[in-house]
């Protein structure tokens, strides 16, 4: 988990949900343990493990088989360290050559654009990382879900 996602803006986010990096699926379940809380007279839930998930749907489990994504396709989700983005036309002269590029945002910026770690071409033989302002990002997934 990344502590990082936390400290990102995320008010007004959407609603988002689980889903299988492999089949796509929204049956996404968990092992957890419970342990009795004397002060609250109940069982409470273990958050010591590392999250490990399954997926019911096509069999897979792991801890990074899941991708948040928003429950409404319509609502867009914020940008946060770890999220998956793609890179919008952003209108610069001469073109724009990473327009359509993907990848992982890994840093925020002081001066509020996000760090994106962009998957590697063919003809690439080191990774890019290119600054990126939020407006011009489309996120696709996030890491983990925001915080409230
Ligand atoms: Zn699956």
């Amino acid at each position: 988990m990344n502590k990082d996602a936390n400290t990102a803006a995320t008010q007004g986010s959407p609603a988002v949900k689980p889903v299988c990096a492999h089949c796509g699926g929204d049956r996404i379940v968990r092992d957890a343990s419970v342990h009795w809380k004397r002060s609250t007279s109940e069982w409470a839930l273990d958050d010591t493990q590392e999250p490990n998930f399954f997926c019911d749907t096509c069999n897979v489990e792991g801890i990074d088989i899941v991708q948040w994504i928003a429950v409404d396709p319509e609502a867009e989700l914020p940008v946060m360290i770890g999220a998956r983005v793609r890179i919008r036309d952003r209108r610069l002269i001469g073109g724009d050559r990473f327009k359509d590029r993907e990848g992982i945002v890994v840093r925020e910026n002081s001066l509020e654009g996000f760090y994106v770690n962009l998957d590697m071409t063919p003809r690439e033989r080191v990774k890019k990382v290119e600054l990126v302002m939020p407006r011009h990002l489309e996120v696709l997934w996030l890491s983990e879900p925001p915080q409230p």
